[in-house]
């Protein structure tokens, strides 16, 4: 079971705050330290006060996309006649990303409670909780919060004598990357084969079971609590304009100090090397880093003075991600590395659509040729054409997440390239 980094003193503890108190995932410590509080003050709101809040608070989806929360809560019809549902993405796949099974694993009611609360906002009383499979410790964990919140009336019928019924459930998935993007997780969560549907609709107009649907991921969820107690105000002048908040980044890599630090949306990425992860390891250079999990561009050491939002790294041609901040030294192969990634991608690719299916097992074929040392020149451009002729042309972004960073290593470390030319890695690293 992992055990929770030493925390930094430059975090800001919002969503963190209760990871190093004894028995931080019971319901007692809990209730002992404002749990719950945030739902009994919304059920005194109205579900536009709420959503309003939210859209204040300028939380954007911590899963990846970065939409913005208020809005997307916002778009579920309040007069259709059908059931509503609240659905939490816990299908954490990206590599390089792994902070949303410590809020399931040190702060359970915490994503419960969020998930009430998106509850009320839209007039929902059923939550599903979908956690990948390769997380399958943390179901025990989340069914044991589930159960006693049951237990202590804030689940179910008539919660605390509010008149609002929630029901939450946890469903597993099967370590499939793809149930990670929303629409193949509701046909997974229905019981289907985990493939994406046709957008629009979109989930939420017609989501689960065909109901208008909130789907976020378990960081998102986590935030909503905080965000009512204090304020959406509070909570968006902790980051930069549009970009509330705080976050937990994934640091890990070539790093001292590995872990996953809860800071202010926006702090800067060397200084977060540097100074939160204890700067690169046995003293070498940085040369890259990969800002938001593995999907992500990309971005050299000297473009890593940047503050880490989504819309500065989109500045940047990069994404703010998934969180999962993947740092690189001077003796890493970026040959080797576009290569491990495309492998990942291609073992992942649900194989529905033909530029995804054959663009990235054609990549990996060149590229897995390449770093043997048995690429020819014309090979550098065929990497970067191809991951071009994926790019906006597949059903979901799986191909996109293949061919981003892909192209952006080409383009970047082109010498690194070239200079597999000779016939072996110049890392050594075959
Ligand atoms: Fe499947 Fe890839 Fe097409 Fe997505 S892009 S539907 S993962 S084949």
């Amino acid at each position: 079971m992992p055990q929770f980094n030493e925390p930094s003193p430059l975090e800001v503890k919002i969503l963190t705050k209760r990871f190093q108190l004894p028995n931080s995932a019971s319901i007692d410590t809990y209730l002992a330290t404002d749990g719950y509080k945030a739902f009994l003050k919304a059920r005194e709101m109205t579900p536009e006060q709420i959503v309003e809040e939210v859209k204040v608070s300028t939380l954007r989806g911590r899963g990846g996309a970065g939409f913005p929360t208020g809005m997307k809560w916002s778009f579920v019809p309040r007069n259709s006649p059908k059931p509503k549902y609240v659905i939490c993405n816990a299908d954490e796949g990206e590599p390089g990303t792994c902070k949303d099974r410590l809020l399931m694993e040190f702060d359970p009611h915490q994503l419960i409670e969020g998930m009430m609360i998106a509850g009320l906002a839209v007039d929902a009383h059923k939550g599903y909780i979908y956690i990948r499979g390769e997380y399958r410790y943390l179901i025990e964990i989340m069914d044991k919060a589930i159960a006693e919140a049951y237990a202590r009336g804030w689940l179910g019928k008539n919660i605390q004598g509010t008149g609002f019924d929630f029901d939450c459930y946890t469903h597993t998935g099967a370590g499939s990357y793809e149930c990670g993007e929303e629409t193949a997780l509701l046909e997974s969560l229905e019981g289907k084969r985990g493939v994406p549907r046709l957008k629009p609709p979109f989930p939420a107009v017609s989501g689960a079971f065909q109901s208008p649907t909130i789907l976020n991921n378990v960081e998102t969820y986590a935030a909503v609590p905080a965000i009512i107690r204090d304020g959406g105000a509070a909570f968006a002048a902790l980051g930069t304009p549009k970009n509330g908040g705080t976050r937990l980044f994934c640091l890990s890599g070539h790093l001292n100090k590995p872990g996953v630090y809860e800071l202010p949306m926006g702090f800067n990425l060397l200084r977060m090397i540097n100074e939160v992860g204890g700067g690169v390891r046995n003293g070498k250079k940085l040369k890259a880093v990969i800002p938001g999990g593995s999907s992500c561009p990309v971005l050299r050491a000297d473009e890593c003075d940047i503050p880490m939002d989504y819309d500065s790294l989109a500045k940047a041609k990069s994404m703010a991600g998934s969180g999962g901040v993947i740092i690189l030294d001077e003796d890493t192969c970026m040959v080797r590395a576009a290569m491990r990634l495309m492998k990942f991608y291609q073992h992942e690719s649900c194989g529905w659509c033909v530029p995804c299916r054959e663009g990235t097992t054609w990549l990996k074929k060149i590229l897995v040729r390449f770093h043997d040392g048995r690429g020819e020149r014309q090979d550098i451009d065929m990497i970067g054409e191809l991951s071009k002729s994926i790019l906006g042309r597949t059903f979901c972004p799986l191909g996109d997440a293949a061919a981003m960073p892909t192209i952006a290593f080409v383009e970047k470390f082109r010498d690194e390239f070239e200079a597999h030319l000779n016939g072996k890695c110049p890392y050594g690293q075959h």
